[in-house]
């Protein structure tokens, strides 16, 4: 474990450029270096990779964005393969790339080279590098590549004991799960330490991050005169009933600590139909409406809380309003990355890289503050970190996004430094 003081490192003369740290080896301060040199390059593989559109469905973008990478990854002399997933499955599939090293941890970092939105190109306006997928993650792998650069130029990679997983279909998962994830669970049962290059907020990594999940709930009742709602006959209707079982989500599971429910889409009437993301409805004024159907979310940051949290919401379904019926289906879900010891452990060893950096230290970021990520569907296998990719950006999954082009220097050193202080 390497010594590291938040005091200010004696004042040692050193030979490499800008690194005057005491607390980085002469090893640690080539590969720091080494990542300087890279930089310019690095940026200007981003600027590649976001030029290709890659949106989850696009299967030849995604496909490209791998082969731009596997090519980067065999350079430094990985050994890379592409895993395929069933043509029915319309993924890409997954780009894996392997060190033939034997010293230290094995270590599985994860990325995903597909994106969510598409069509706006790479732009930079100083540090700011627009673009869709620049923050999201095409920044993160850029990340990662340059950390393996700077380690492979300081003669440290060969040795390592580093598996890549570019993964082409983790903003829209495909299914089933056992398929499409099968192959990264199989990597991490493999490694010691999981290393997640989503995008990074300033100072911190992600311990824990929320699973997600998505339900169906549909509501029925009795249809007739509207004049004879609320009566005995024809009861509440299944709009009330739609919006009881809803307030009373949020009443009694709307504080609970990292959890959250959201309602997404709702229609309800005389006829209400609702396909994944779309719905329609009908119904005039004077008419109760018989059917509703409302589709949303459900994020959590553990399974148990998740078991917890459906069991309740069954409870208020089951709380019928008077003559009317309701069910509510969960769909599948992507599993959280729940906080844990080993994963606190692997950021004080980070927090201990960057401030010998001088880059300040690291914390962990609120596991409230970001969604569901690959990462999750692995993280109780080993100890890992997320939110390690580029940073400063914003609008992922949204028009306009960015990141800051310049934190992908910093990013980097600080987890090539990591990776070498596990790779012993
Ligand atoms: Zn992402």
């Amino acid at each position: 474990m390497h010594r590291h003081t938040a005091s200010i490192s004696l004042a040692t003369l050193c030979l490499w450029a800008g690194f005057c740290r005491a607390d980085l080896s002469p090893t640690e301060a080539t590969i720091a270096a080494a990542a300087q040199k890279r930089a310019p390059a690095a940026e200007a593989l981003l600027e590649r990779a976001v030029n290709i559109q890659s949106p989850t469905e696009n299967v030849a973008g995604v496909r490209a964005v791998g082969d731009l990478f596997a090519a980067e990854l065999a350079r430094l002399g990985m050994q890379t393969r592409w895993i395929d997933m069933p043509a029915g499955m319309h993924r890409a599939g997954h780009l894996v790339a392997t060190t033939n090293g034997s010293k230290g941890k094995r270590v599985l970092m994860l990325g995903h080279m597909d994106t969510v939105l598409s069509g706006e190109p790479f732009r930079r306006e100083g540090n700011i590098a627009h673009g869709t997928g620049s923050d999201d993650m095409k920044g993160g792998i850029v990340v990662m590549l340059l950390a393996l650069q700077a380690m492979a130029d300081a003669g440290v990679l060969a040795d390592s004991r580093v598996t890549v997983m570019l993964t082409g279909d983790e903003e829209d998962v495909g299914v089933p799960l056992e398929t499409s994830r099968g192959p990264m669970l199989e990597l991490a049962r493999n490694s010691d330490v999981l290393l997640g290059f989503e995008a990074a907020y300033e100072g911190t990594a992600t311990i824990g991050r929320r699973g997600a999940g998505s339900w169906t709930l549909q509501t029925t009742g009795e249809t007739g005169h509207s004049s004879q709602i609320f009566g005995t006959v024809m009861g509440d209707g299944a709009i009330y009933e739609a919006a009881r079982i809803l307030e009373a989500f949020r009443k009694e599971l709307g504080t609970e600590r990292y959890l959250t429910i959201n309602p997404s889409v709702i229609v309800g009437g005389t006829t209400a139909n609702m396909n994944d993301i779309a719905g329609s409805a009908a119904g005039k004024t004077n008419v109760i409406a018989p059917a509703a159907i409302v589709r949303g979310d459900i994020r959590f940051i553990s399974i148990e809380q998740e078991r917890s949290a459906r069991e309740r919401m069954q409870a208020i379904v089951a709380r019928h309003a008077p003559r009317t019926g309701a069910t509510l289906v969960f769909h599948e879900s992507y599993p959280a990355m729940t906080p844990t010891p080993g994963n606190e452990a692997l950021l004080a060893q980070l927090d201990a890289a960057s401030r010998d950096l001088g880059q300040g230290p690291v914390e962990a970021l609120d596991p409230g503050k970001r969604g569901a990520g690959d990462i999750g569907f692995v993280s109780h296998l080993a100890p890992g970190l997320d939110g390690l990719g580029s940073a400063g950006g914003k609008n992922a999954h949204a028009p306009g996004e960015y990141t800051d082009i310049a934190s992908l220097l910093p990013m980097a050193r600080r987890t090539a430094i990591l990776l070498h202080r596990l790779g012993r």
